[in-house]
């Protein structure tokens, strides 16, 4: 057995559920620019004020006719023009055609356009026999065939991506209301901890750990407030909670929650609030603190998380744990985990039963459309380039001991937070 292996670790569902049972969304909006509202949560349901497209138009640049002048003859007279912006003003006598151009709205009475490829024109008549049979209606974009006016587009608790930008643009919607971010405040604990551009001592090591916080915590949509690095010392690591608990929504902390040492941040964190020292059945990732700063002043209260100091465990922690929380508390509602998907072991991967695994490794698509997985490597938790070369995570059963080459395994691709 696998020497952290300990009866009493909290299956990963429970520690989720327990998570997410004790907070709430933020329901503070503003208002944001269109331009700047990207990664923000809506604050309501967005309905269409408008039909898109807000008249009948034309998908291609060619001609607009009435399909009943084609019975008799082939060719019509151009009686004027169509262009995007500048409409044609006036009638079309009976056997003509209007010349139009792809956006230009659609003549009253125009139920066909031709493409201009395939008519042939001589002076001022067109000749259509190139593109007869024609259907009813053709090449013409009508009036809210994308967009229906008072419908919904977008629901309250969606997160805006690059893809919404443009279609909320079509509505002319120049402002909307978001909900705030929510603010994570976040520090390193450790005296071997030191900045980078500095020298190492004996015994130290650079911290890492806040600048893979402090992007994945933008990326999940929050603000981030970085408290630094504090040293293994009661009154500073007090006062950082304290600091944090003012400043932000979430505190998070990294290191510092293993069993037998950090002692300081569980006596401090006993008497700031209710928290909660977790093993939890996942690995790397097994110890981790949750709980809540309670304000003593007219500040509110904090959610608290406390990562492993381990570098791989501190952001896995962060991604599986508490990511949902954030987005939770963003009230962004349809956030999801990336599906879990069966692919085929190209490489041994050893496993003791007792925790879920998270192996990092590298994921393909064989000629046969598979998905195949290969490992990393070295799956130390504080071997980090096993995270930044891998494309998924190996998710390997709790109960589940060494896996063979050939035998099916579960793989999540990494989010996209990991990605830009
Ligand atoms: P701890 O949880 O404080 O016992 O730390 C566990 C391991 O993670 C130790 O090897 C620490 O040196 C390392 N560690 C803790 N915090 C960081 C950090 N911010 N960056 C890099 N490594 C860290
Ligand atoms: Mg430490």
């Amino acid at each position: 057995m696998d020497s952290c292996t300990t009866p009493g670790l909290m299956p990963i569902d429970d520690a989720l559920a327990n998570m997410l049972k004790s907070i709430a969304p933020i329901n503070a909006t503003t208002n944001k620019p269109l331009a700047d509202s990207i990664g923000y949560v809506l604050a309501q349901d967005l309905h269409s004020p408008i039909n898109v497209p807000p008249f009948d138009n034309s998908a291609m640049d060619g001609y607009a006719v009435r399909i009943d002048d084609l019975t008799e003859t082939t060719t019509l007279t151009i009686a004027g023009k169509s262009f995007a912006g500048i409409p044609f003003q006036g009638q079309w006598p009976i056997g003509s055609c209007i010349r139009i151009m792809t956006g230009a709205k659609i003549p009253q009475g125009c139920d066909a356009v031709i493409m201009q490829e395939q008519v042939s024109v001589k002076a001022d008549d067109a000749d259509f026999s190139q593109a007869l049979p024609l259907r009813d209606q053709q090449n013409i974009r009508s009036l809210g065939e994308d967009i229906k006016q008072s419908n919904l587009v977008l629901p309250k608790g969606h997160r805006l991506t690059p893809r919404d930008i443009p279609m909320i643009a079509t509505l002319g919607i120049p402002t909307l209301t978001v909900l705030n971010k929510p603010k994570v405040a976040f520090f390193s604990t450790g005296d071997e901890l030191k900045p980078l551009g500095t020298e190492l001592k004996e015994g130290e090591i650079y911290d890492s750990n806040r600048y893979g916080i402090k992007i994945m915590l933008e990326k999940f949509g929050c603000e981030a407030i970085d408290l630094g690095v504090i040293t293994d010392d009661k009154e500073q690591l007090r006062q950082a909670f304290i600091r944090g608990q003012q400043q932000a929504d979430v505190v998070i902390t990294s290191g510092g929650v293993s069993v037998g040492e950090a002692d300081y941040t569980k006596i401090i964190l006993e008497e700031l609030g209710q928290i909660g020292f977790w093993k939890i059945a996942m690995k790397p990732g097994k110890p981790f603190a949750f709980g809540k700063l309670i304000a003593t002043d007219n500040t509110s209260d904090a959610i608290f998380c406390g990562l492993p100091g381990n570098p791989v465990s501190a952001i896995l922690t962060l991604y599986i744990l508490v990511q949902p929380l954030l987005a939770k508390l963003a009230g962004h509602s349809d956030w999801k985990p990336q599906p879990i998907i069966p692919a085929k072991a190209l490489t041994p991967f050893n496993k003791f039963p007792g925790r879920t695994d998270f192996q990092r490794g590298i994921y393909s698509i064989n000629e046969d459309g598979q998905f195949e997985v290969s490992s990393t490597g070295n799956q130390s938790s504080g071997a980090f380039r096993s995270m930044s070369i891998a494309n998924c995570f190996i998710i390997l059963e709790r109960e589940r001991g060494k896996v063979e080459v050939g035998e099916t395994v579960h793989i999540q691709q990494f989010a996209p937070v990991f990605y830009s």
